[in-house]
């Protein structure tokens, strides 16, 4: 049987929900245990927070004062120790940022490769995952006799809801820690609205928006029913808005339940993006625009002119 540890994703101490859609593929594996590991410099409410999310067996914590800014060359020695030590078969992270520089490093620590952005579980050793920007998706079968070292690919599962709060452990881990990187600063762009990358209802913009000014009515639009706001690449290289909004191959994979683009034509790269989308709804003032074959709802028309109309029609 499968023994799972999935490594705690979490920011400025609030547990991201890429974990819960973590343990969500990670109950697909029927495992005899998920447990959670987390990493701080203070783990007892994030730890707490873990303990609650259905399927988790068990919470394992492990402070020291260089987890304070969750690093991937810092960590990773001690996630693989970690895993060495509870004789763990399968070592599971999400497919954020965050897990995208940890998990790599992970595997070469435990001398294994890894399976990248799992999007459905056959079996302990098999999976589905997406390949050419997700228009293909393949099946891969990884050797049974060694740890596994997975991504999971948050915007194919749920986060799993909470249950009864599991127990939590404090782990000893003696691992001697790198010095060669330390952390310096992190910026990040505060804002009240949602997350893009968890909200169910997101507003995006592309070329069509036309400036930064224009971008405005986006928001106001987004504030009004309470979603994230995204952006094509083009409208991101065009400087409208930072490249943390990019939806895309190249930028965030989102699974929202309402996804409403507005001027965007809907290249190959961008619908890679949105592949789990619940309802598309597309404005866009050429008929012609690809956007249209993947859209539930389409509307051809001026995006300026539309706005204002959907804005009104919400009001009342
Ligand atoms: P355009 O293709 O220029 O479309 C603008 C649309 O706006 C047009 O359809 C036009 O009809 C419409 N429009 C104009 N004015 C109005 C108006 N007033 N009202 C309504 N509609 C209007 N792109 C991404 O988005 N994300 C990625 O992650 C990404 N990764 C890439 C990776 C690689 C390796 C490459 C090569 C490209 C990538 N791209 C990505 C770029 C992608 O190929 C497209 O160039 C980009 O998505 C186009 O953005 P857009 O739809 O905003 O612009």
């Amino acid at each position: 049987m499968s023994k799972v540890l999935i490594v705690a994703d979490y920011l400025k101490g609030q547990l991201n929900s890429s974990t819960a859609r973590a343990v969500a593929c990670a109950k697909d594996l029927s495992p005899e245990s998920i447990e959670v590991l987390v990493l701080a410099d203070d783990a007892a409410s994030l730890a707490e927070a873990a303990a609650k999310l259905d399927g988790v067996t068990k919470v394992l914590t492990v402070e020291r004062p260089e987890n304070e800014h969750p690093m991937a060359a810092t960590l990773a020695p001690q996630i693989a120790a970690a895993a060495e030590q509870g004789g763990h078969s399968h070592v599971l992270g999400p497919n954020t940022t965050f897990g995208k520089d940890l998990m790599p490093r992970v595997a070469a620590k435990l001398g294994v490769a890894m399976v990248t952005d799992i999007m459905a579980v056959h079996g302990p050793y098999e999976f589905e995952r997406p390949i050419y920007a997700g228009n293909a998706v393949v099946t891969v079968k990884a050797p049974d006799n060694q740890v596994l070292v997975a991504s999971v690919r948050c915007a194919s599962y749920p986060a799993v809801a909470e249950g009864d709060a599991a127990p939590v452990e404090a782990l000893s881990l003696d691992v001697e820690l790198p010095s060669h990187t330390r952390f310096v600063d992190l910026e990040t762009h505060g804002s009240d609205r949602p997350d893009l990358q968890t909200a169910p209802k997101v507003v995006s913009g592309g070329r069509g928006v036309g400036s930064e000014e224009n971008f405005k009515i986006l928001f106001d639009f987004a504030d009004k029913i309470g979603a994230a706001v995204g952006a094509s690449r083009a409208a991101v290289d065009a400087g409208y808005v930072p490249n943390d909004m990019q939806v895309g191959q190249t930028g965030k994979i989102i699974a929202p339940e309402l996804y409403m683009c507005f001027g965007i034509s809907g290249a190959i790269q961008h619908l890679a993006g949105i592949k789990d989308a619940g309802t598309i709804v597309a404005v866009n003032k050429d008929p012609e625009a690809p956007i249209f074959e993947v859209a539930d709802f389409g509307l051809v028309g001026d995006l300026f002119k539309v706005l204002p109309e959907l804005e009104e029609a919400i009001s009342k």
